[in-house]
């Protein structure tokens, strides 16, 4: 069964093809051109939700199967932001780096080095027969400097409960076995499954 996923994030799209190596997995942008999606859901399952509903309505094919994943960090210290602003804390054309080294200021201003944290992904998956959204996270705590270049986005702050290195150090392997894109992905591929089974 292809899985089309609804996101350009080039390591979403990674991260997800390496989870889910039982379907055909490509990116909506292989198939159509990509297009603007506003988000301006509250929560990142309705967030979630908006682009799949959006990219399953553009793909024109009723029997297709969209996956998408609305992630972010939360940070305690300042009160779970970035949260579901995740992708444009440092502006609306911020790339990962802008947003990463901001959330180290940010900390650093409340006059820390290191405060718990969490991740969040909300995955929707939309087909003819059903709209469903699973949730999974990671805990950790975000540290004020950079350390390692491995995995995207915050990984590089990101130090994983039980562990002493962030996700820039750690393996592929290590972060596939905790995190939160990981968690709700083993969730959502029991409803594909179902989706499958329904279809044959
Ligand atoms: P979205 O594409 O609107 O869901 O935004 C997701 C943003 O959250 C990404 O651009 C990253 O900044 C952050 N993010 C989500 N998941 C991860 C992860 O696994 N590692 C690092 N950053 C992540």
């Amino acid at each position: 069964m292809k899985l089309v996923l609804a996101t350009s994030n080039a390591g979403k799209v990674r991260e997800i093809k390496m989870l889910c190596t039982d379907f055909e997995v490509i990116a909506y942008t292989e198939l159509i051109d990509p297009f603007e999606i506003i988000e301006d859901a509250d929560t990142f399952k309705g967030n979630a939700l908006i682009k799949a509903r959006a990219v399953y309505q553009a793909l024109g094919d009723e029997n297709a199967v969209v996956l998408s994943d609305d992630s972010g960090i939360s940070v305690d210290v300042l009160d779970g932001a970035p949260g579901i602003f995740s992708a444009r804390y440092a502006g609306a054309d911020a790339n990962d780096k802008d947003n990463l080294y901001k959330l180290i200021e940010d900390v650093k201003a409340k006059g820390l080095l290191t405060s718990p944290a969490h991740y969040t992904a909300a995955i929707a998956v939309v087909t003819k027969e059903a709209e469903q959204t699973v949730h999974g996270w990671m805990y950790g705590d975000v540290i004020t400097e950079v350390r390692g270049a491995k995995g995207f986005g915050y990984d590089p702050m990101f130090i994983p409960a039980g562990y002493d290195s962030t996700l820039g150090e750690l393996s592929d392997e290590v972060k596939k076995k905790l995190s939160h894109r990981s968690k709700a992905l083993s969730l959502a591929k029991i409803v594909l499954e179902a989706i499958r089974k329904s279809r044959v």
